[in-house]
């Protein structure tokens, strides 16, 4: 802690970091795991694919019977079957044999190589006493040993480990564990997060609007956040400023793995968050060298037998979303087994001034955009910490460090992405 009794972001996030601890693994089935951690290694019970198989349709034949073959001198073969992919060809080609065989087909004994439909042409001898199995094909080039044949275990052998636990699972994931025949794995739970909003000024979603109050932006846009980062949000609603009221729903969420609560936290006349968390062991009420989003409150919270990881975030609505990207997006990832909560950063061409006069981290809403291979970064409108629009126009934040007391135009600075650079920036009518 410094002088003025500031802290760090990195120190604010090691707090909650310490506070918070990977959750234990679940079974799930395959189809809702997608971004779960694996909490098992997955070792092969198959081989894939199962038996040789053609990768083309066409006919299975010995390549030495193709020898020569051109254009002009094609060789005749005899068509002694047809196998559709899922059926096994259960006799055996000779010398100058062929069978039909379609992709994903096991190679029929006898055959080492395939051809393609599109270098033959079928030839059906028709007339009186001639059965369809005298068929016949020809050839118009040679083809090489192995050619167009996809071999057993070419892509998982038997008692090997596929993935080992700490695995992301991501859609080719999901997909290699079906074949496998899968359809439960073991991941770590993803953290159910409660969120509870404060204030007297605030209006519940579907109450009319009355002159004076603001709807409650906070609860929506923290739960969408823990939805992104991977949690289950709870929204518990809205807690009057008295004791009473936001004991009663704090309480509520004695079954989650992280309570979050917004505003409240500050210290001004109605903050009845700190008055109320003020009186528990575990939380510990703090300034952190940043703007938007200094107050921060982290710890644990007592509801019955449980303490419960809490963070308090600031209320004004881009704060708490600043504050929950910093500190509550990597406390879920922690939970779930994520490897890292870093976003993607970015080295920008800052195109605004940014003016830091009391020496916190800023982190200004921008827009980042490349030109020619170089990313640059313009404000994305007003930086007030309660004009949640540019926070919906901005795609980035950018960092000015606590020890530089301005970004010039044409200055570099490193952006932390939230979502992809586009080449054209969106444009809101009235904003
Ligand atoms: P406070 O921390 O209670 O002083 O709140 C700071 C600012 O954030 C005030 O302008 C509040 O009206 C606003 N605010 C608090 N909670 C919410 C919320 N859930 N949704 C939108 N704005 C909020
Ligand atoms: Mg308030």
């Amino acid at each position: 802690m410094d002088v003025d009794g500031m802290i760090s972001v990195e120190e604010a996030r090691q707090c909650i970091l310490d506070v918070v601890e990977r959750l234990p693994g679940e079974n799930r089935p395959l189809e809702d795991a997608l971004g779960q951690v694996l909490a098992e290694d997955i070792l092969s019970e198959l081989t894939i694919p199962p038996l040789d198989n053609t990768a083309m349709d066409g006919y299975a034949l010995r390549a030495a019977d193709t020898r020569g073959a051109s254009t002009s001198s094609p060789v005749e073969l005899r068509v002694i079957g047809n196998v559709p992919a899922g059926h096994i060809f259960e006799g055996e080609i000779g010398p100058l044999q062929a069978v039909r065989i379609m992709t994903g087909a096991p190679i029929p004994h006898g055959a080492d190589a395939v051809v393609p439909f599109e270098e033959t042409t079928e030839l059906h001898c028709s007339g009186p006493g001639v059965t369809k199995d005298r068929n016949s094909v020809r050839v118009y080039r040679a083809v090489r040993q192995d050619a167009n044949i996809r071999h057993a275990g070419e892509d998982v052998s038997l008692g090997s480990c596929v993935m080992r636990a700490g695995t992301e699972l991501r859609a080719a994931h999901i997909g290699v564990l079906a074949s496998l025949g899968r359809r439960t794995v073991l991941a770590y739970r993803r953290p159910v997060v409660a969120i509870v909003s404060t204030g007297n000024e605030l209006l519940a979603l579907g109450q009319p609007h009355e002159m004076g109050k603001i709807y409650d932006s906070n609860a929506y846009s923290i739960a969408a956040l823990v939805q992104e980062a991977g949690g289950l949000p709870w929204r518990l609603g809205i807690a009057r400023d008295t004791s009473e009221d936001l004991a009663a729903k704090v309480h509520a969420a004695v079954d989650a793995d992280l309570l979050i609560t917004s505003a409240g936290v500050s210290g001004g006349d109605y903050d009845v968050v700190k008055d109320m968390l003020l009186h528990e062991e575990e939380i510990q009420f703090c300034s952190v060298r940043m703007r938007p989003g200094k107050p921060l409150a982290f710890g644990k919270f007592k509801v019955g037998e449980r303490a419960i990881p809490y963070v308090g975030l600031p209320g004004n609505p881009v704060s708490s979303m600043v504050a929950f990207e910093l500190f509550g997006r990597p406390a879920v990832f922690k939970m779930m087994a994520k490897a890292s909560w870093e976003r993607l950063a970015r080295r920008v061409t800052i195109e605004d001034r940014i003016e830091n006069s009391h020496g916190r981290r800023i982190f200004a809403r921008a827009y980042v955009r490349e030109i020619d291979g170089r990313y640059y970064g313009s404000l994305a409108g007003s930086q007030g910490s309660h004009v949640l629009t540019s926070m919906a126009l901005a795609n980035a934040l950018v960092v000015c460090p606590e020890d530089v007391p301005v970004l010039e135009p044409g200055d570099a600075a490193d952006a932390i992405m939230l979502g992809p650079v586009l080449a054209v920036r969106e444009n809101w009518e009235g904003i």
